[in-house]
């Protein structure tokens, strides 16, 4: 499925759209790290409504460093989340005519 990123005018194919937004879009990725409950979230918004997507993340064992290290990771399930997201909600916006693709 071809698509147009939603950040841009980049257009491809749908994965090719996905690896594109970790390599070009990162800064709309934040995470988020609570010291006290050592807990990780990141939150990414939908350029289009502006929902927020934040989901808790879970290290492995208390590793400080797990954000800076697991990044693109994170960005990457990040991106698949809201790109699922703008598949649904703003098909059009992005190129994508779910009608004919089904
Ligand atoms: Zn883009
Ligand atoms: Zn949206």
């Amino acid at each position: 499925m071809d698509m147009k990123c939603p950040f841009c005018q980049e257009f491809g194919e749908r994965t090719t759209i996905h690896r594109h937004m970790v390599d070009a879009h990162m800064d709309h990725v934040t995470t988020t790290h609570d010291e006290s409950s050592g807990k990780m979230a990141f939150v990414v918004t939908c350029p289009f409504c502006g929902l927020a997507y934040s989901r808790q993340v879970k290290p492995r064992g208390r590793n400080p460093r797990f954000l800076e290290e697991f990044r693109s990771e994170i960005a990457l399930v990040a991106f698949d989340q809201i790109l699922l997201h703008v598949l649904v909600r703003h098909a059009p916006e992005v190129g994508v005519d779910l009608d004919r693709e089904s």
